[in-house]
């Protein structure tokens, strides 16, 4: 069990790409966070994903595709809505959920009638998904629950014990850092089934009487802790009382949600693996739609184990 680190060079991203091709998983950066991939139509391939991360069976992947063409191969039915969306956000931080077509693994729609789709921005993923030529199913590239992985070492450091030999696409630091928007858009209307930093602008497109707020509704692999230090973290505002302990760290975010976001999975580290800290405490952030997404990861990174 190993990883392996490597620049975004022509020879590494060969590599990687004939790797998908191949039914191995890769790791690569897209602009959320890094991805753990695999062929998206190669159930077998899909199947170490789940194994590497310790993932519910429950829980769906988002495949990245490097077009709307090759988006649309993957689906049922292509509404009129998708293509506006898609032209509006793609390449970017949007997966939108829609009818599988009938050839898209069980493994990566947990079973269920969608599937969820994006192109992602970051030029290394676009790179690798453009040689692999095929659909790329991947998630978050960290262990369940985990803090999801914004550099390259937070994936060696997560899954290098539980992938053998598994290669990492080192892109640097990920622009966004929290992960995609989901909108369900076989619904009327769309809905969002987790917040993203793509939000804002979506909102009088999904909902014009803004009514959606905050209506983020369960779905499979909304788990409710996700996103998790390892230590006690509790964040305020959500009915908890504070009492101040020996050991508590506060969280600190820069001011602006975008800003927020990047640095959101870097300090929650930094802070689960300080040795003079032992309990995380997060702040309230602002009642507005622009934060939604990072209220939603404070409150489920401090949701305890076990719910
Ligand atoms: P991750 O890639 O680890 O961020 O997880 C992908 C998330 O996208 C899942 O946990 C689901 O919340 C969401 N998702 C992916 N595909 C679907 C789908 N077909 N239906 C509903 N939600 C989905
Ligand atoms: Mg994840």
């Amino acid at each position: 069990m190993s990883a392996r680190i490597a620049l975004p060079e022509p020879a590494a991203l060969a590599e990687a790409a004939e790797r998908l091709r191949a039914g191995e998983l890769v790791a690569f950066p897209t602009e959320t966070v890094y991805g753990l991939g695999a062929n998206a139509l190669d159930a077998v391939a899909v199947a170490k994903i789940y194994t590497a991360k310790g993932r519910p069976a429950t829980n769906p992947l988002i495949v990245h595709v490097a077009s709307v063409a090759q988006a649309k191969t993957l689906v049922k039915t292509w509404p009129a809505l998708a293509d506006e969306l898609a032209a509006a956000h793609w390449p970017g931080p949007l997966t939108l959920v829609l009818e599988r077509a009938n050839h898209v693994p069980d493994s990566v729609t947990a079973g269920g009638p969608t599937v969820g789709i994006r192109i992602p921005s970051h030029p290394v993923a676009l790179e690798l998904l453009r040689l692999a030529g095929v659909p790329v199913a991947a998630p978050s590239a960290n262990r369940s629950e985990e803090i999801s992985p914004t550099r390259a070492q937070h994936v060696a450091d997560s899954l290098g014990a539980f992938v053998d030999d598994l290669l990492i696409l080192d892109g640097g630091a990920c622009d966004v850092g929290i992960e995609s928007t989901v909108l369900d858009v076989t619904c009327e209307p769309p809905r969002v089934l987790r917040p993203g930093m793509c939000l804002p602008p979506l909102a009088p497109l999904v909902t014009p009487s803004g009514s959606a707020k905050g209506d983020v509704a369960r779905s499979p692999g909304q788990m409710l802790r996700h996103y998790a230090p390892k230590k006690p973290t509790l964040v305020l505002g959500f009915g908890e009382k504070y009492t101040q302990v020996e050991g508590d760290a506060w969280l600190t975010l820069p001011a602006t949600p975008e800003a927020a976001a990047q640095a959101l999975y870097v300090e929650l580290r930094r802070l689960d693996s300080d040795p003079h800290v032992a309990r995380i405490v997060l702040p309230v952030v602002p009642d507005s739609p622009e934060w939604d997404a990072i209220r939603d990861r404070l409150r489920r990174a401090a949701t305890p184990r076990h719910e």
